[in-house]
């Protein structure tokens, strides 16, 4: 097969609403859908997708939507890139299966070595390991798992406002009670949740955030009985919330001072994301383990638990692993995708984005008052909807915004505990004249439900 037929490269990169949306053929599919597909499963917009590119989703009906959503931070280098399609149908057609822990094969140690060479802290001369998983709430449960083998201990550090996953575990580690952990407990046990850094609420440097934090959990778990601390570098669910300075290298220092593993969850900040291959570089951290799942494969299921070594070995062979964990396909994908970060400069675009996306965003807070915050780093961008002149959440603008995006084509999330915020998750490579677009729906919107 040639490329050509492979992908969807024909998808011209522009919005086009031919009719409500969603549309009659989504409509018709929901309603099939609702029979046979629990309501848990809840999808933000159900306008069923045939098709997509880049930044492009077209739908069932027709409808070819901006994605600034992009699987939540999944599509990092676009929807169906065409060096991501031939990668993997090319390894699709070699060898789909085997299981690593039973007969190996070399894409798993190629995504191994490369987060190696991109992992702060790994040196060539004693470079970080990695296991392969499927998802992100497994690369939590495995990073767990090891740092409590590593240190013989059992507590589990999180902060307020965390996600990080839905799995037995994951969901009691999440800030959220409804609507993750709500009703499926009893709830995993040892889990401490610390103050977080907050700035725009907080008000507090980051020493004296982290000051907060430390001084929590030594007094309600106990430094000493605290395996890891798990930390996104930038809150998602969260609310794309940036810690401020210095807050995480405290945090850092003061767990390597108590034998406390640090894991950063970048699941959702991590693979070219933020202008840097891991956002944690930006807060000038190595971390013990870091943790990868989401952009990793550019839209096939992959994660990866990377660590030091003496942290990584502790597990007894069998210990670790599982019978889909670092499919060849989803590795053979992972490869295409470091390369296409590398060859094509998109840790550049990244912050290209930054400027752009975040510029126009700028500009659109100075004409709404509504928009308390911009924040973010690269293409891991939000807005912060605030009852004018104060800090307090405007849930309702936020859910009203995204409708009107929505029904304008433009495909929007919101985020945050209190669903303060919306977030962009724009594709690397999304056009100036895309951004442009998206920006000036979103002007239209908050001007009509000022
Ligand atoms: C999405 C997410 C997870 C969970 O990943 P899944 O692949 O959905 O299991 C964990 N941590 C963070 C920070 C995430 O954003």
């Amino acid at each position: 097969m040639s490329e050509a037929t492979l992908t969807e490269t024909s998808i011209p990169q522009q919005r086009l609403v031919v009719t409500e949306i969603p549309g009659p053929r989504s409509r018709e599919i929901h309603e099939r859908r609702r029979a046979v597909v629990p309501p848990g499963v809840h999808s933000v917009l159900p306008v069923y997708v045939e098709r997509a590119h880049d930044s492009i989703v077209v739908d069932v009906d027709g409808n070819h939507l901006i994605d600034v959503c992009g699987g939540i931070g999944v599509t990092t280098i676009g929807h169906t890139d065409e060096a991501v399609v031939a990668a993997a149908a090319e390894q699709l057609g070699k060898v789909t299966h085997t299981l690593f822990t039973m007969t190996p094969y070399e894409p798993y140690v190629r995504v191994a070595e490369y987060l190696a060479q991109h992992v702060p802290g790994s040196t060539p001369e004693q470079p970080y390991k990695t296991l392969l998983m499927n998802s992100g709430a497994e690369a939590v449960e495995n990073g767990v798992k090891i740092a409590r083998k590593h240190t013989g201990r059992p507590g589990v550090a999180v902060l307020e406002h965390a996600y990080h996953g839905r799995t037995m575990l994951t969901s009691s580690m999440n800030h959220k009670a409804a609507p993750y952990a709500l009703g499926y407990g009893p709830r995993a046990g040892n889990i401490y949740k610390a103050p977080n850094s907050y700035p725009l609420h907080d008000g507090l440097s980051g020493a004296e955030a982290a000051a907060r934090t430390i001084a929590y959990l030594e007094k309600v778990a106990g430094a000493e009985d605290l395996a890891c601390l798990v930390v996104e570098p930038i809150q998602g669910e969260g609310g794309f919330i940036v810690p401020a300075d210095g807050y995480l290298p405290a945090l850092a220092d003061w767990c390597r001072e108590n034998g406390i593993v640090f894991i950063a969850d970048e699941v959702q900040a991590g693979m070219a994301r933020t202008g840097t291959v891991f956002s944690i570089e930006q807060f000038g951290v190595e971390p013990d383990i870091v943790l990868s799942a989401k952009g990793i494969a550019g839209g096939l299921p992959l994660a990866g638990i990377t660590g030091r070594a003496e942290i990584m070995d502790k597990s007894q062979p069998g210990g670790l692993g599982g019978t889909f964990g670092g499919n060849p396909v989803s590795c053979a994908a992972a490869v295409a995708v470091f390369e296409r970060i590398d060859s094509e400069g998109l840790l550049a675009e990244a912050k290209r984005i930054e400027t752009v996306f975040g510029g126009g965003l700028r500009e659109l807070q100075g004409k709404h008052p509504a928009i308390g915050e911009v924040r973010g780093k690269g293409a891991m961008l939000a807005i912060e909807l605030v009852q004018p002149g104060t800090v307090e959440p405007n849930a309702e603008l936020v859910s009203q915004v995204i409708a009107y995006a929505a029904e304008r084509g433009v495909i929007l999330l919101s985020s945050g505990v209190s669903n303060q915020a919306i977030r962009f998750l724009p594709s690397l490579k999304m056009t100036d004249e895309l951004i442009a677009d998206v920006l000036s729906v979103l002007d239209e919107a908050l001007t009509a439900h000022a």
